[in-house]
């Protein structure tokens, strides 16, 4: 039996496995990776400032207009599917079997998915917010004001609900997060590199024995890890969901 098949029978016995994944979960749907070769980070942009900087919280409070043009032009794409991976991830969940997702990604492709239990480590871009008054904004409410960034209530600026450079994760989607991974039985790390804060920190949670990596490089954490594929995430994904 090859490591699949067997892990796929790991899979059929669990009622309680939880994924953590990053932006190599959602590539394959077209939306790139901060970090690789063709990333958002390696493009060239038109300002001189770097998409690090654009996206942290000091550029926020001192140019909101500039930061909101560079979510809106950069971050915010209309129109983008969920892939296999999404999909398997989704499936494994209404069969009782996923008790939760957390993900580094904004996208919210896991929810489109039809994915109920998501931590979202980084917020999102479906949820806005007026930093002065707190009145909740959508997405499609921001679109139709042309992104602009004020609140129609009381003037003050909207910014959408991820967490910036420069800003802590929030205490409650950490705790779910670690509570999650030490509960888990199986845990799959996905389309991370884990190089980045702080995705790695997470793993020293889990208590289990069936430590999954599934990434396109080779990690740090390999050795670690009781499973590991260097191959798409969507195949693995699909072949563990399809029972
Ligand atoms: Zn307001």
């Amino acid at each position: 039996m090859n490591i699949l098949e067997e892990l796929k029978n790991q899979v059929k016995n669990s009622n309680n496995i939880v994924f953590f994944g990053g932006a190599g979960v959602s590539t394959s749907s077209g939306i790139p990776d901060f970090r690789s070769a063709t990333g958002l980070y390696n493009q060239k942009n038109k300002s001189n400032f770097s998409p690090e900087y654009m996206l942290s919280h000091e550029f926020f409070e001192k140019y909101p207009k500039d930061f909101m043009k560079y979510i809106k032009e950069n971050l915010i794409y209309e129109n983008v599917k969920p892939n296999a991976a999404h999909i398997g991830l989704s499936k494994l969940e209404k069969l009782g079997k996923l008790k939760g997702i957390i993900t580094q990604n904004i996208d919210s492709l896991h929810q489109i998915a039809g994915s109920k239990n998501v931590v979202e480590l980084h917020g999102n871009l479906r949820d806005f917010y007026c930093v002065n008054c707190g009145r909740n904004y959508s997405f499609d409410d921001v679109k139709k004001l042309d992104y602009t960034i004020e609140c129609s209530e009381c003037k003050g600026i909207i910014r959408p609900d991820v967490v910036l450079y420069g800003e802590n994760l929030k205490e409650y989607n950490i705790n779910k997060a670690v509570k999650l991974i030490s509960e888990a039985d199986i845990l799959i790390v996905g389309g991370t590199s884990l190089k980045v804060y702080p995705a790695a920190s997470f793993l020293k949670y889990y208590k289990g024995d069936k430590l999954v990596l599934i990434n396109a490089e080779r990690t740090d954490y390999d050795n670690m890890a009781n499973y590991v594929f260097h191959e798409d995430i969507g195949e693995i994904i699909s072949y563990l969901s399809d029972i």
